[in-house]
């Protein structure tokens, strides 16, 4: 039986500029670590048959299917606030390939060598770090956050020197596709008005065909953008997570989380959380992210701005417009999430209230942002470890009666919350521990045990042992790093 590819590259009809034409760097010695069947089936692409042998060939690059082109893509981006020239260093597109449902997915390897674009990089991954994004895309999918998708982690067999000697992996990476606020930088600074209108053209047919016909498309594309990363960043902060490098260059078109390497989970209500070890200045702290979105939708506005309208002054004034309405619209989303999270059909002034005074309980005392959730509705469920004080009684009381009174009561506040609380997150600590023993030691049972629980993180039947305690002190001196 034929495994399903279906390629048809399209991005390498956009002029030659947007991309450099790059082969996989071979593997010496392929092995095949993990294999993704749930997201392969969605793809419509059956591995079963195929040989374990050819397989890893296949997923390190050293045998790539028909019909694949493999490219990397030309971007820049504002990392940390500054612009800076960028591009696929460690990443190659294979091919486009078609679903059976007809989707339109990227399929790229990310650790497959030098391209173009590595500067001085050596174009290599870690294991580590290509499990530890494989593990987290997983989460995203089953918490119900759009995020791409982790097909495969493969083995080079070959080292990769960091701080110290790492095995080398290539992971492969599926996402709807790769298109970044910093493409279109790119094509702003570098290109001339008729690529940038080719890309601002391509972007739309692929991801909002039906803006085709409408008379302003660049300012409906904007409006699109920001709607899906409101949308994106209401997601992350539902379940306490921080991406942790909102460059513009890991922002993508599509609304999808990205680039999430150096991301981690908020366990203590904190918003000044970050964990990255670039991040000196907390710029990506978990409150700060719609702020830092609204910045980046600032910047892709920017590269708009002829397409909009030619009249500089007009078009700036329309950008601004859909920049200003950020504010105010994820306000809004923010606080029907939190609804969601307490149970409310409405949000009222009421509600209003309700919530900010969970969020300042939360933030006074820092204690666990996702088990609060899981107590509030099942108080009956409370363990030892979580500790209230009179003010949360005081408002778990009131909570309780805006329930009975203004809302559908108890049980179906409780019904509406188990699905947006989710009682399993990647707690950091046992990420952690996971992709240590599998990178260091190839010893995977933990990872696969994590990797099961995190499958299904909004049981609704669970224990009071089920919620999950982070050992004392283990996040304030916890950092994660990014490309490495
Ligand atoms: P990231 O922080 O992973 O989004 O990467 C930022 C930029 O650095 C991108 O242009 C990457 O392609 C590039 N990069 C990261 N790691 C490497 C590497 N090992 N070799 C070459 N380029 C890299
Ligand atoms: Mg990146």
């Amino acid at each position: 039986m034929s495994i399903g590819w279906n390629f048809d590259n399209t991005y390498q009809k956009l002029s030659s500029d947007f991309y450099s034409r790059v082969e996989p760097m071979p593997a010496e010695k392929p092995k095949l670590t993990l294999l993704n069947t749930r997201l392969a089936k969605e793809l419509g692409l059956d591995f079963s048959d195929a040989d374990p042998a050819d397989l890893a060939s296949l997923f390190t690059g050293n045998r790539l299917p028909d019909g694949a082109q493999p490219i990397s893509q030309a971007y820049a981006g504002h990392q940390f606030g500054h612009f800076t020239m960028l591009g696929d260093g460690r990443a190659i597109v294979i091919g486009e390939h078609l679903s059976p449902d007809n989707k339109r997915f990227d399929i790229q390897f990310k650790g497959s060598g030098r391209t173009p674009y590595s500067r001085s990089g050596d174009g290599r991954a870690t294991l580590y770090s290509m499990l530890r994004e494989y593990l987290i895309s997983e989460a995203l999918y089953h918490l119900r956050i759009p995020a791409s998708g982790s097909l495969a982690v493969a083995e080079t067999g070959m080292p990769v020197y960091r701080e110290t000697v790492h095995p080398g992996a290539v992971l492969t990476r599926v996402a709807s596709s790769h298109i970044r606020f910093g493409t279109f930088e790119f094509a702003a600074r570098f290109l001339s008005l008729e690529q940038r209108l080719e890309l601002l053209n391509y972007t739309i047919s692929r991801h909002y065909p039906d803006l085709a016909d409408h008379d302003n498309q660049a300012l409906e594309l904007l409006k699109r953008v920001a709607e899906k990363h409101l949308n994106l960043v209401t997601e992350w902060m539902r379940v306490g997570f921080i991406h942790g490098v909102m460059n513009t260059d890991n922002m993508s078109i599509s609304g999808e989380s990205i680039d999430f390497g150096p991301c981690a989970f908020m366990n203590g209500f904190n918003p000044a959380t970050a964990f990255s070890s670039v991040d000196m200045n907390k710029r990506y702290a978990f409150s700060n992210q719609p702020g830092i979105a609204q910045w980046n939708l600032a910047i892709f506005a920017g590269t708009l701005l002829p397409f909009i309208d030619n009249d500089e002054e007009k078009a700036r004034q329309a950008a601004q417009d859909v920049i200003s309405a950020f504010e105010p619209r994820f306000r809004e989303t923010w606080y029907r999430m939190m609804g969601n999270k307490l149970g409310f059909q409405h949000v009222g002034p009421s509600e209003t209230e309700q919530i900010d005074r969970l969020i300042s309980w939360m933030e006074k005392t820092e204690v666990d942002y996702t088990n609060t959730f899981l107590i509030i509705a099942n108080c009956d469920r409370k363990p030892a470890h979580f500790k209230t004080d009179e003010e949360f009684d005081a408002c778990h009381k009131e909570w309780t009666e805006l329930i009975n009174r203004d809302h559908d009561g108890l049980e179906e506040a409780r019904k509406q919350m188990a699905e947006s609380n989710p009682i399993v997150i990647p707690r950091n600590h046992l990420v952690e521990e996971a992709l240590t023993e599998a990178s260091a030691d190839g010893n995977f049972s933990k990872f696969h045990s994590l990797l099961d629980t995190l499958s299904k993180p909004y049981q609704k039947e669970w224990k009071t042992e089920d919620l999950q305690q982070v050992p004392a002190g283990f996040d304030e001196e916890y950092k994660t790093y990014c490309g490495t």
